[in-house]
């Protein structure tokens, strides 16, 4: 069973991010998509809004689950007896930080690999910051993230304003 784990903070889930999860189910047995608290980048949704808005959005994917962690990722892919890492690049300027990353991680446990993907084209501009961004302003974002994580932004936006 070859597992991989696809960790970030998902606030909220985007299609670039679905892109990547069925690229990944592709090539793996099991994907599990791992939210992270990361309560220093102050996200927009809770981990529990994160998580149940995620497993919503890959319910059709038979071989995809939904799961939080907290502390070190190579403690948690051991957990889940996964054998890599999936991240996403979507243009040079994720390299730096995706390279340190990956190679922090192969410094703690070398037996994990990190694997980069890159998503269709039209998703290299999508990210969560930018889909919170648009819809802030009152933009549309239904061709960015599905409908569930869309009308829960306008939800959340709409509390957030009064
Ligand atoms: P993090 O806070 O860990 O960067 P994100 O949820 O922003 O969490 O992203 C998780 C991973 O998905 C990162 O590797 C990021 O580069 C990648 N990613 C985010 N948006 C896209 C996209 N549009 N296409 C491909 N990969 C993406």
């Amino acid at each position: 069973m070859r597992t991989v784990i696809y960790p970030g903070s998902f606030d909220p889930l985007t299609n670039g991010h679905l892109d990547l999860i069925h690229r990944a189910a592709k090539l793996f047995d099991r994907v599990i998509v791992a939210i992270a608290e990361n309560e220093s980048k102050h996200p927009l949704f809770s981990l529990a809004e994160r998580r149940a808005l995620a497993a919503r959005v890959v319910a059709p994917m038979r071989n995809v689950e939904v799961d939080t962690f907290a502390g070190l990722l190579v403690d948690y892919v051991n957990q889940r007896s996964g054998q890599a890492i999936i991240r996403g690049l979507r243009a040079v300027s994720d390299f730096e930080f995706e390279f340190q990353l990956a190679l922090m991680n192969r410094k703690l446990d070398e037996r994990i690999e990190t694997i980069f993907m890159m998503p269709k084209d039209t998703y290299t501009f999508l990210s969560s910051r930018i889909v919170k961004e648009i819809a802030r302003l009152g933009g549309d974002v239904s061709c960015f993230v599905s409908p569930p994580v869309a009308r829960a932004l306008v939800k959340k936006l709409a509390k957030a304003a009064t």
